[in-house]
């Protein structure tokens, strides 16, 4: 853990500590941005309730309560677990405009947020499987 700084409630570590903690499909994901391929996330057809907390530091990212089949292959959400958990960024690689999601504390890559969801958010929190571990209830 000596790599391990925390500067206002973030969490910052080095690469080489990232690679050690996480799986390659985590590292990928969370830190170097890549997206799982559809329809192969562990999470895409979960119905447990619980909560999902970040897969790189733990903190709650979304609950159960929101998550809905999209049918976009991968797990979805209305909503997160608390707005100051997830920090939103303006997104404009390959050649889209997209708003990426990411973990407040670890600044970790999770999916991105689309204005075509559901419900009363209208919002679809689109999200990597890899990014995400189910604490179920
Ligand atoms: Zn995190």
């Amino acid at each position: 853990m000596s790599d391990t700084r925390t500067t206002d409630g973030r969490l910052e570590k080095s690469d080489a500590e990232w690679r050690k903690e996480l799986t390659p499909m985590q590292y990928a994901v969370l830190r170097e941005k890549a997206t799982e391929r559809p329809f192969s996330g562990e999470y895409e057809h979960e119905h447990r309730a619980g909560t999902y907390i970040c897969a790189g530091c733990g903190q709650t990212l979304f609950e159960s309560d929101a998550k809905f089949d999209s049918g976009c292959g991968w797990p979805s959400f209305t909503q997160p677990a608390l707005e100051s958990h997830v920090d939103e960024e303006r997104d404009i690689s390959h050649g889209m405009v997209r708003t990426e999601v990411l973990c407040s504390k670890c600044n970790g890559h999770l999916g991105h947020v689309f204005e075509d969801g559901p419900g009363p958010t209208g919002l679809r929190y689109c999200i990597n499987s890899a990014a995400l571990k189910l604490q179920p209830k």
